[in-house]
């Protein structure tokens, strides 16, 4: 086994080479394979088996269990062709135990040659309960001469996908791993691993274990070795080199001061702890990369204008930017209002239209402190002068690479911006640190007082005319309320489109003024249906998501959301997160169209039994799995293969000391592992 690795020796590994370098794998599987996103002979390793089948024992045939799979020897004792129109070849085996019917709707005049009394066959298939007693339908078999179908290890069976059987997909395994494994390289020194398999041995295993086997362990090894893969390579993204000075903000903090002084509350504990962070990281002269992490209401936005005040403060520029339109200029809204008294006046960069090119050069006029967009702002080369933070709301709506290019347009000179990411989809610590392994991290955990509780019921949506009643009493004293209405997709038939549900409320709410928001309007009326609401005469507005994130109207009080079996945990969360924000006790009722599945009960049971998003976030993940919730948009990264950021959360401290280490050792182990578990796509930045 070679010892040391250079890049050169890298290329020419087995593991990286084409799946036609192995034998009997030609184009046109090759062509099927990568369907599956198998292209190397390494991706066929990883490509890990669903569930085993045991042909490792001969089931005597009186013992087999209708419904179950099993491996049965035995002698043929009758054949026969039977049925005219549709004729299927019909065969009796015998042990010493029993009897057996076997049938195949489909056979070739060879087959039945072979398939003869007195031959001796070794069947693998699903017993059923036929009108003869137990069958089997299109076994497996072997005759007598070609050896048993007995194995000595379990059959794997793989995911996999039209036109590529388990058999032609279990011999490129086996293929892929006599190429592979002999001289397959540990890129992990020993110290680093983890107790356990080697990763070949580990392999093997998974490929064919014996019976009965523990295959945590095995599994485990090959986790661990992604998850360091993916931890390490978001560390060298936080360091690049050459590129560590950042815009230094030593300053007294009094604008900020100023600020706090004005406000009519007083910061929460969180909230200042937080803030002494990002102080300090902004004084140090390196750039930050902080995440910060609270639930929906937490008061996140405060924290953003402290950190706006120390940048500028130090005659710097600030960038905040939000996923949609519509938060970005509640932003306006809410950091002119804060500002405005310290001379600070923000500018609006949203979609840049008519007048964009003026106010494209505004925003690079050092003297225009604090700038607030969408991503318009990053995209149409809007060129600051003195930029010297950005900060991105709701974060998870952006990957890992326009992250990395938002802070990239931010070179204040040859500096870099600092940068403050927030997110509302908040998770526990220890994986937070995975993903957002290119972020220190930041937590807001606690809520301002004085918020009333939101209680949360589910009915089914024939009862909307109860519902619609309460509203409107709701109304009559003075509620405020929104009634969400998730359109996914035009033509969806059974959703009703925020149009119609629309017009119905208001023929239904007499006396209650309805307004309507949704994605598709011209940004101006969906400015002027949210401040209507915010501060006029609506009191019911109907939505669709558009209003999922950020979106702050203390009045709001009442929720309404239709059809909320279709949405995820997170996104309910998100949405009864815009109600309770003020001293109103909020109620928030989720219409449902029954009958329930099982995954809707149990995200429906989640909300009804918590508001804390750290516990919703814990229970989304175990519902849908890690890769659900870190899916590529997420992260960046494309999904993991083997690890699973739940199930192997508890690897996840050794993988932090691993990675660290690995990213300040030899470079060249890294970009194997590199190569080995994150494909090329990755490198391309692509995802
Ligand atoms: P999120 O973390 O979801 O972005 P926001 O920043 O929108 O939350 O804050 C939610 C609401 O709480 C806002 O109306 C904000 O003014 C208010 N708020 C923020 N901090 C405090 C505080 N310390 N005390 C009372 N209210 C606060
Ligand atoms: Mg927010």
């Amino acid at each position: 086994m070679p010892s040391s690795i250079s890049a050169s020796a890298a290329a020419s590994l087995p593991w990286e080479r084409p799946v036609t370098a192995l034998s009997g794998i030609g184009p046109a599987l090759a062509e099927r394979l990568a369907r599956l996103e198998i292209r190397t002979v390494g991706d066929l390793l990883f490509h890990l088996p669903s569930r085993y089948e045991d042909r490792t024992a001969v089931t005597p045939i009186r013992r087999a269990g209708i419904g179950q799979s099993a491996l049965v020897e035995g002698e043929i004792v009758a054949c026969a062709v039977v049925g005219r129109s549709r004729p299927s070849l019909w065969l009796e085996v015998a042990d010493d135990s029993g009897r057996l019917g076997v049938r195949f709707f489909h056979f070739t005049p060879a087959q039945r040659r072979r398939l003869g009394a007195g031959v001796r066959v070794s069947l693998y298939g699903e017993l059923r309960l036929g009108l003869q007693g137990p069958e089997m339908v299109h076994p497996e078999y072997r005759c007598s001469g070609e050896g048993s179908l007995r194995e000595a290890a379990l059959t794997p069976v793989y995911p996999t996908t039209d036109g590529l059987s388990a058999k032609v997909l279990r011999r490129a395994v086996r293929a892929a791993l006599a190429l592979a494994l002999p001289d397959l390289v540990e890129y992990l020194p020993g110290p680093l691993r983890p107790p356990g398999p080697s990763l070949a041995e580990a392999l093997r295993l998974l490929h064919g274990p014996p019976p009965g086997c523990d295959l945590g362990p095995a599994r485990g090894v090959l986790a661990f070795e992604e998850l360091v893969t993916h931890h390490a390579h978001l560390l060298t993204l936080r360091h690049v080199p050459g590129r560590s000075a950042g815009p230094k903000c030593r300053v007294a903090g009094r604008l900020l001061a100023e600020f706090l002084g004005a406000l009519p509350f007083a910061p929460t504990a969180a909230q200042q702890a937080v803030i002494a962070e990002i102080r300090r990281d902004l004084e140090r002269g390196r750039p930050m990369r902080r995440v910060l992490q609270g639930d929906v209401g937490s008061g996140k936005t405060l924290v953003a204008a402290a950190a706006a005040l120390l940048v500028i403060e130090a005659g710097f520029q600030v960038a905040v930017m939000a996923p949609t339109e519509l938060l970005a200029r509640q932003h306006m809204d809410t950091f002119g209002g804060w500002l405005r008294p310290l001379g600070i006046e923000p500018l609006g960069l949203m979609r840049l239209g008519a007048g964009g090119k003026t106010r494209r050069a505004r925003a690079r006029d050092p003297e225009t402190r604090l700038v607030v967009g969408t991503q318009a702002m990053f995209q149409e080369a809007v060129g600051f002068e003195r930029l010297g933070l950005v900060v991105i709301d709701e974060q998870h709506r952006f990957g890992v690479h326009e992250r990395q290019a938002l802070t990239a347009k931010g070179a204040a000179g040859a500096r870099r911006a600092h940068l403050l990411a927030m997110s509302a989809t908040p998770i526990p610590r220890t994986l937070a640190q995975s993903v957002y392994a290119d972020l220190d991290l930041s937590i807001l955990d606690e809520r301002p007082p004085g918020r009333a509780p939101v209680t949360t019921v589910a009915l089914a949506q024939t009862r909307r005319d109860e519902v619609v009643a309460r509203v409107r009493a709701a109304c009559l004293t003075g509620a405020k309320a929104y009634w969400v209405c998730p359109l996914i997709e035009e033509g969806e038939s059974d959703l009703k489109a925020a149009g119609i549900l629309h017009g119905e409320l208001a023929r239904a709410l007499p006396g209650v003024s309805v307004g309507l928001i949704h994605g598709r309007m011209k940004a101006a009326d969906k400015d002027r249906a949210m401040e209507d609401f915010a501060r006029g005469p609506v009191q019911v507005l109907v939505a669709t998501t558009v209003i999922e994130v950020g979106v702050d109207v203390p009045s709001a009080s009442l929720l309404v959301i239709e059809n909320a079996e279709r949405l995820g945990l997170a996104q309910l969360h998100q949405l009864r997160g815009r109600i309770g924000r003020g001293g109103l006790p909020g109620h928030c009722v989720l219409l449902y169209k029954p009958p329930l599945g099982e995954m809707a009960r149990a995200r429906i049971a989640c909300l009804r039994a918590t508001d804390d998003g750290f516990l919703i976030a814990r229970r989304d993940l175990e519902l849908r799995g890690a890769g659900e919730v870190f899916g590529s948009r997420q992260t960046g990264l494309p999904g993991f293969r083997v690890a699973d950021l739940v199930r192997d959360e508890a690897l996840l401290p050794a993988v932090a000391k691993a990675a660290r280490a690995l990213v300040q050792g030899d470079s060249g182990l890294l970009l194997g592992l590199r190569k080995r578990w994150l494909r090329d796509r990755h490198e391309l930045g692509s995802a």
